[in-house]
């Protein structure tokens, strides 16, 4: 018997009210578990083994086959998460992309600590609709997982030839930066674009999300980051729909001029990122 402490990242009911948990821990990476009539609001498995609680687990190994889940106690969950559709919409968007991309020999502690660091933001973050700080969570998560993966953009130098000095626009295709002389066709990618991108790769951990930034800003940023995530998810994950829908809504609302983090300076439109 052993115990071990991490996220539930999947769930997936069997016969006998019992379920097969996906568990993402920092030490021993993903991990599955034969959870025992945990389906069942009685067992002592039921509350530490529902998608989306960080739990302390009692697991044995037997027959060297799949690891048996004897007893769970939820830590920590994420009420407000659960308790609404846009968030829950995000959260569950976090999870799956979590469970395809992570695979063996990949070092999970900083990964468990960004999904926790993600689904605490928007765990006490406002729950209206018209709420920009889901479209930034997304943002951070996405992009500061791809570079935990070491499949990040490269933002620092042109990909082409190397130069660091000129760098003028992105290229999903060719992973990263393009500068002025190996580019001279695309439009260029604007300056507040470009910080914004690499403070959340470059940033110290608990700074993730401590920037300022523009709608268009982050609309545009998301749309970068999410073509370079799809180059590495080799499906659609079933949440990508339902979750675009949702954040849809909030772009839609924040059109209104809601936007609680709104440019009070409009002559200065570039590098509203602070560290
Ligand atoms: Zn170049």
């Amino acid at each position: 018997m052993q115990e071990i402490s991490g996220l539930i990242i999947k769930e997936v009911r069997v016969a006998n009210d019992s379920k097969i948990v996906t568990v993402l821990t920092a030490e021993f990476g993903k991990l599955q578990f034969w959870a025992q009539g945990s389906c069942n609001y009685r067992s002592k498995s039921f509350s530490g083994t529902r998608i989306m609680c960080y739990s302390r687990l009692m697991v044995e190994t037997r027959n060297g086959q799949l690891n048996y889940l004897t007893s769970s106690d939820c830590i920590k969950n994420f009420k407000n998460v659960e308790s609404d559709i846009t968030k829950m919409s995000l959260g569950c968007w976090f999870l799956q992309i979590i469970d395809i991309l992570i695979k063996d020999n990949v070092n999970t502690s900083k990964i468990l600590r960004l999904v926790l660091n993600c689904l605490h933001y928007l765990d006490v973050c406002g729950s209206d609709n018209d709420n920009f700080e889901l479209l930034i969570a997304r943002l951070v998560f996405e992009l500061r997982l791809l570079s935990y993966l070491g499949v990040s953009p490269n933002f620092s130098s042109c990909v082409q030839c190397g130069t660091t000095k000129f760098l003028r626009s992105i290229s999903v295709k060719l992973g990263g930066m393009l500068c002025i002389n190996c580019d001279t066709n695309s439009e260029s990618t604007p300056n507040s674009i470009l910080s914004l991108l690499k403070y959340i790769v470059l940033c110290e951990e608990k700074k993730i999300f401590a920037f300022k930034t523009s709608k268009k800003t982050i609309e545009i940023a998301s749309g970068i980051v999410e073509k370079f995530l799809f180059i590495y998810l080799d499906i659609v994950p079933k949440s990508y729909k339902f979750m675009k829908e949702q954040l849809r809504e909030i772009l839609q609302n924040v059109d209104k001029d809601k936007y609680k983090y709104k440019d009070k300076d409009k002559n200065n439109d570039e590098n509203k990122v602070l560290a």
